[in-house]
């Protein structure tokens, strides 16, 4: 009578070995990674193959558990050396086959290749039948929660006695708080008034001019102070210098106050008026935006 193994230890062990090989998987991915594209993938069916054998090797072969067995202080009670060569077998030709055939042309290969990937085809409806079913014997049983150990009729037994299942909660505690954290600053930081905040510090070493009153005249070298591009819609707020409309607009909307970065004057809000050719000054009221004209460089 072996000691009770309970079905999430068993469950998880199955599930660590998948997530080992992956990892594995994912590592010599990486390391291909600058390889000519294609070169190694004709050959990944071989390098999954290798790698399963690879994992066979040091845990199968070697003692009695699989790596997610031994993390979970599980082991096969009943396994010999030639069950470990029919579990390795099993685990690997049948994926191997399918990945294989999956990605070869097989219309040139004849009659015998098609027959065999509908044979293949066919297997891998099966065996995903079985797992179904193996996974509801497995609920109900208790053992075996892997085909392959229903084949081999290997069954798990812990190697401690008994010992409860330890959790720790501190990852998960972790985990929430870099959630909450993330949460706070996806939530926080577009409140944060950045315009204002470059705004103070700048007025640390800037002197605020008072606007000189004269007229922005926009020519075909004429930049928006701000972006350096041509302007946009060139508007103004009061000191010589034309911006994008946007430009402007987008530190208006963030505050009232703004400072030319060109000549450091202070413009309001209150002053932004568009550029018209017309009459080459201050628009005389805000509704005169509608009736904006293009205006010709030069
Ligand atoms: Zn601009
Ligand atoms: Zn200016």
């Amino acid at each position: 009578m072996s000691p009770f193994v309970s079905r999430i230890n068993q469950i998880d062990a199955a599930q660590l070995d998948t997530e080992i090989y992956k990892v594995l998987r994912d590592k010599t991915k990486e390391i291909t990674k600058y390889c000519t594209p294609g070169k190694i993938d004709k050959w990944q069916a071989e390098v999954d193959a290798v790698l399963k054998f690879l994992i066979w090797k040091f845990s199968l072969q070697r003692g009695s558990s699989t790596f997610g067995q031994r993390l979970l202080n599980l082991h096969y009670v009943n396994i010999t050396q030639r069950k470990a060569i029919l579990y390795l077998i099993l685990s690997v030709v049948p994926q191997y086959l399918k990945d294989k055939l999956a990605h070869e042309n097989l219309s040139e290969r004849g009659a015998f290749a098609r027959a065999l990937k509908s044979l293949i085809d066919w297997m891998t409806n099966v065996i995903n039948l079985l797992e179904l079913v193996n996974l509801l014997l497995f609920l109900h049983r208790g053992v075996k929660p892997r085909v392959i150990e229903l084949l081999l009729g290997l069954s798990s037994q812990s190697i401690t006695t008994h010992r409860p299942r330890i959790i720790g909660y501190s990852y998960m505690a972790r985990e929430l708080l870099w959630h909450g954290l993330m949460e706070l600053f996806t939530i926080g930081i577009p409140m944060i008034n950045f315009h204002y905040l470059r705004h103070v510090v700048m007025r640390l070493w800037r002197r605020p001019k008072p606007s000189t009153g004269l007229l922005p005249v926009m020519n075909a070298a004429t930049k928006c102070a701000y972006c350096f591009e041509d302007p946009i819609l060139p508007s103004h707020a009061g000191c010589e210098h034309l911006f994008c409309y946007y430009c402007l607009q987008a530190h208006f909307t963030a505050m009232n106050v703004f400072q030319c970065p060109s000549c450091n004057a202070e413009l309001h809000a209150g002053d932004m008026k568009r550029y018209t050719i017309a009459s080459a000054s201050w628009s005389d009221d805000e509704e005169s935006d509608d009736s904006f004209e293009k205006v010709d460089d030069g």
